[in-house]
């Protein structure tokens, strides 16, 4: 992901207060982001064989010595995008370095974390990675002892983007062999940035916060728009794809519609492009009946995004055909909400170009334990 920017003019810095943030923040450059790290162990088989087991990779070549000299190298090596994972420096290294940053402890802090700690009080406390980028110049192979240095490579002035103004820092990382022999490298690019102020939350300033948090399940009409409060921010779209564009315009028209594979009939969701039964990538839609149960559920308190009005029920709905889908449940309070409880779909439109299912418990399967409860286990099992 990119954020996008825009310069913003740097604010003048008078003599007297001596250099500005900008000028402290480039001294940084160039500067190393603390001690190597050396990794713990040798690029080994066992951690390559659950990494790509992890990530569903088969390619042979990570596990197979033959498979990997028929392909052209040495024998095994490990998948590229394992690089960070050699140098990686382990949880509790990592609990303390975050804990000495909240406390403020600089005392023997890395340029890296010093400079963190400069945004932070410059007002820019929010981070977001934002880019990386590695360069690989071979393959790993098991014994291979990886030694990463890093260097701050840049500070940008200050930027105007969608989540906030901000600085992007970004670092070079280089990664060596035993015999300090360069075998890639990374850029890798974050975003420390001043968070906007929420816009529920500038509103109500008056008001005690902790108060109003249990009662955000409607806008609230203690929120008048006096000094002409900008509008509501739109729910996040959703990330269309021919895939699943189907489901988004299927509920404009307020129909639920379940994917099923045209060669064997298995129904699936959330939509993905082939069939996890007998790999047919041919599909059509039916439309569900919107009468399933609450399979799992959260309630959504923080963090608050804006769009959405809390306290938030977030449910696993097992539809009565037998997938199953996430959706927001309305109409209820929090505490009423239950595994096994039977709701129907309804849909809602949250502005033009967004309808969404929301469920509802569902007042004609009152009484005896309701409905799908007879359905098959596995949502992915079950034909039409
Ligand atoms: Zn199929």
């Amino acid at each position: 992901m990119s954020a996008q920017e825009t310069a913003v003019p740097e604010a003048t810095a008078s003599a007297a207060d001596g250099p500005s943030l900008g000028e402290r923040l480039q001294a940084f450059v160039g500067q190393s982001t603390g001690p190597p790290v050396r990794a713990w162990d040798p690029v080994n088989q066992p951690m390559i064989r659950h990494w790509v087991e992890a990530m569903g990779d088969h390619n042979p070549v990570y596990v197979d010595d033959a498979a990997a000299r028929e392909a052209g190298f040495p024998g095994v090596i490990a998948p590229a995008t394992m690089l960070q994972a050699w140098t990686m420096r382990g949880l509790r290294a990592s609990e303390a370095a975050d804990a000495a940053r909240a406390n403020r402890d600089l005392e023997g802090a890395s340029p890296n974390d010093r400079l963190m700690a400069m945004l932070d009080e410059a007002g820019f406390t929010s981070v977001v990675a934002t880019n990386c980028d590695q360069h690989y110049v071979r393959p790993l192979v098991p014994g291979d002892l990886l030694t990463c240095t890093s260097v701050i490579d840049s500070v940008s002035t200050e930027k105007a983007t969608g989540l906030g103004t901000g600085h992007f820092v970004t670092q070079r990382l280089e990664y060596t062999d035993q015999n300090d022999e360069l075998v890639a490298t990374m850029l890798f690019r974050i975003l420390k940035f001043r968070p906007r102020p929420r816009a529920e939350a500038a509103a109500p300033a008056s008001a005690s916060a902790s108060a109003s948090a249990p009662s955000a399940s409607a806008p609230s009409p203690s929120a008048p728009s006096s000094s002409g409060s900008a509008p509501r921010p739109k729910r996040p779209r959703p990330a269309l794809t021919q895939d699943n564009r189907f489901f988004f315009d299927g509920a404009k028209e307020h129909k639920l519609l379940i994917q099923r594979c045209s060669n064997c009939g298995t129904l699936r969701h959330p939509p993905r492009p082939s069939c996890a039964k007998c790999q047919s990538f041919e599909w059509g839609t039916v439309t569900a009946s919107g009468r399933g149960t609450i399979y799992s559920f959260v309630v959504n308190h923080y963090p608050q995004v804006p769009a959405f009005d809390y306290p938030l029920v977030v449910a696993l709905v097992e539809l009565e055909e037998g997938t199953r889908l996430v959706a927001n449940v309305a109409d209820i309070t929090p505490d009423s909400v239950s595994i096994g409880m039977p709701v129907i779909a309804g849909f809602e439109t949250f502005d033009d170009d967004l309808t969404l299912p929301v469920f509802r418990p569902d007042p004609n399967a009152s009484g005896s334990g309701g409905v799908a409860t007879s359905g098959p286990g596995s949502p992915d099992e079950r034909t039409s």
